[in-house]
């Protein structure tokens, strides 16, 4: 069965926040994330009346198997999105360090 993806996308935000507060930002990685996301488990489960429709017992989505993997991969590009703008911030980051340590 495939995981809801709303709940999944909220159960991530739970724990990048859960996992920022108990990580210290140097011992942060990126790895550790996704293994912790690999984790979450929130199964939808088939209607048995359209055999092709799942049904999330936690948040109510319905949706075909099709727009399952739609919404997913929506959620996942805002999330990459972000995700792209903080490392451009990052590079600027260290960047601007090592200049000033270079004057
Ligand atoms: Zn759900």
């Amino acid at each position: 069965m495939p995981n809801c993806p709303e709940c999944t996308a909220r159960e991530k935000k739970k724990i990048i926040t859960k996992y920022e507060e108990e990580t210290a930002e140097e011992e942060r990685g990126r790895d550790d994330l996704f293994k912790l996301f690999d984790e979450i488990e929130i199964p939808m489960k088939i209607d048995p009346a359209r055999k092709n429709n799942f049904i999330c017992k936690r948040c109510g989505l319905y949706a075909t198997r099709e727009q399952v993997s739609d919404i997913r991969y929506k959620l996942n590009q805002r999330e990459r999105t972000r995700d792209d703008k903080h490392d451009d911030y990052l590079e600027w980051w260290s960047k601007s360090k090592k200049e000033k340590a270079e004057n």
